[in-house]
Order: C-alpha cells, then sequence, then structure tokens
C-alpha cells in the first residue's frame, strides 16, 4: 500500500528530507496549473465540444465525484466536464459492472470502451527533475497505486526508475493522486489537446 506524503516524508532521514525539501520548493516555485481531463471515452476535442450539450449528467452519476463541470476561468469551456487527477483520479468505476459517465451520456460525446483498458484520458509523465526514483529516493507509490500494472503500464528501468507504457497507460490519474512529491511527479498529459506536458518540461513555466 502507498504511503501517504506526510507518512513517506516522515520515513525519510533528516539529511534526505533536507535536500528533497528544497526539490519541493524548486517543483513548486515552477508549478503550472495541473493539465484537466476530460471523461474516460470522450471523443477528441473539437467533436467531443460540438457534442456534448453541458447536461451534467455524467458529473451526477460519477460515484466517486471525479468530475466536475467547469465553470468560467477555468481553462475548458464552460459547462462541460472535466477532473483534476490531483484532487480526484478516474477510479474507472472500480466495483461497478460499467463505467457510469460513459453509460449515462446521451449524446455519444463520451463512447463505450470494450474493456478498462481500452481507455485512453492521456498518458502520465514523470518529471523526472522532481521525481524521487530520479534524485536516487527509493518510491514506488505510482506503481502500487497503479490498476494496470499487470499490462506494463508503469514498469522500472535498470536503477529503478518508473516508465510509463504510452500503450498500456490509460490516463485515469490514479498515479498522479499516488505519488508524494508537492506537486505530483506524474502527472497525465490529455489525449487531445496540445501536448503542453511533454517528458522533460514538465515542471516549466507556462
Ligand atoms: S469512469 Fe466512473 S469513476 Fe471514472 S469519471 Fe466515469 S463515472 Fe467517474
Ligand atoms: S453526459 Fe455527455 S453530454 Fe452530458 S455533460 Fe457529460 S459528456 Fe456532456
Amino acid at each position: 500500500m502507498a504511503l501517504s506524503r506526510r507518512a513517506f516524508l516522515a520515513c525519510l532521514g533528516a539529511g534526505a528530507g533536507a535536500a528533497l525539501g528544497g526539490l519541493f520548493r524548486s517543483a513548486g516555485g515552477l508549478r503550472r496549473e495541473p493539465p484537466l481531463l476530460r471523461p474516460p471515452g470522450a471523443l477528441d476535442e473539437p467533436d467531443f465540444l460540438a457534442a456534448c450539450t453541458r447536461c451534467g449528467q455524467c458529473v451526477e452519476v460519477c460515484p466517486f465525484d471525479t468530475l466536475k463541470l467547469a465553470g468560467p476561468g477555468q481553462g475548458v469551456a464552460a459547462g462541460t466536464p472535466f477532473f483534476n487527477p490531483e484532487e480526484v483520479p478516474c477510479e474507472l468505476c472500480e466495483g461497478y459492472d460499467d463505467l457510469k459517465c460513459i453509460t449515462i451520456c446521451p449524446t455519444g460525446a463520451l463512447q463505450p470502451v470494450k474493456q478498462r483498458a481500452d481507455i485512453r484520458i492521456g498518458t502520465a509523465v514523470v518529471n523526472e527533475e522532481t521525481c524521487f526514483a530520479f534524485n536516487g529516493v527509493s518510491c514506488r507509490s505510482c506503481w502500487h497505486k497503479c490498476p494496470f500494472t499487470d499490462r506494463g503500464a508503469i514498469t522500472f528501468d535498470d536503477l529503478l526508475r518508473p516508465v510509463i507504457s504510452e500503450e498500456a497507460c490509460v490516463g485515469c490519474g490514479i498515479c498522479t493522486l499516488a505519488c508524494p512529491t508537492e506537486p505530483t511527479s506524474i502527472p497525465v498529459r490529455p489525449r487531445s489537446w496540445p501536448d503542453v506536458l511533454r517528458r522533460g518540461d514538465a515542471s516549466t513555466e507556462s
């Protein structure tokens, strides 16, 4: 089971903690706004915007309170559904027979998938500047929480640093929330939005 941020820091030695304090400040100072993600099954962004009637049914039905309706100035079209995995990831309707938001969407803005592994919300991207494992501290928090480790969504290189499979990652953002750094070192790059978070520049300013 993954440690919380607080528990993780409590486990660190004083020296490592001091060093990583600077790393947190650095990450915080350079942080850009987290990308907002569309619900699973969403059409490509232009088609999604055309199809979604802003009815809000997907938001209401989500059993995990993942989805929100955008307000003015939130970075996505007002009234459209989104989620921020740093607050609540998509739990892929774990424990339910279907993906509730897709099932209820009356317009086809959210398209059915054959299986959960076919979802493509986006792809997790490791910020190597702030990820513990890339800075000499053992950490597997993202891997422990990932629902698709059996498909190799997150593996480790020879130096025990996380590697993301673009083929297997569904972009649920569960690892994003599990990451103990503040801000997270593994945001999700949205599938069909501008490529604002490329590997290696995830911590640069907007
Ligand atoms: S798949 Fe389930 S948990 Fe994920 S956003 Fe849709 S309703 Fe919510
Ligand atoms: S249920 Fe479908 S049409 Fe309604 S807000 Fe959600 S995505 Fe848009």
